[in-house]
């Protein structure tokens, strides 16, 4: 499967994580099958946001209702890495807890945001994904 992602979705996520930098930036990612369609920032509400991060489920829950017969859904999260690579660390590994969810990690350093890169959740692991941006 090819991921389709609009630019300006990717622009959000870098100045997202560029603002967030040294912790780290998280939201989630909303769309439908196939295509991303809106990128939305939440607070991170881990207690140590410059290592991990953690959704407020208070956005979750606010978009899960709002996107209720819209024929939209929350595709996934992004989250960043500041200075460390754009790729699953093992924390984020232990984190995944359903198939099919996208995860989208940004790579930051003193000099900006880096590589950004997709993956799908496929039987407790990360799958990397293909992407169209547009
Ligand atoms: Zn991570």
């Amino acid at each position: 499967m090819t991921l389709r992602v609009p630019r300006s979705c990717l622009d959000q996520i870098r100045a997202a994580g560029q603002d967030a930098y040294p912790l780290e930036a998280c939201g989630l990612l909303i769309g439908r099958d196939g295509e991303v369609m809106q990128v939305v920032p939440a607070d991170n509400i881990s207690a140590t946001p410059d290592k991990a991060f953690e959704v407020d489920p208070q956005t979750l829950i606010h978009w899960q209702k709002k996107l209720r017969g819209t024929g939209r859904c929350i595709l996934g999260s992004y989250h960043s890495h500041p200075d460390h690579p754009a790729a699953p660390s093992g924390r984020d590994r232990v984190r995944i807890t359903e198939d099919g969810q996208l995860w989208v990690i940004l790579s930051v350093t003193p000099d900006g945001a880096g590589e950004i890169n997709f993956f799908q959740a496929q039987e407790g692991d990360f799958a990397p994904l293909k992407v169209s941006v547009f």
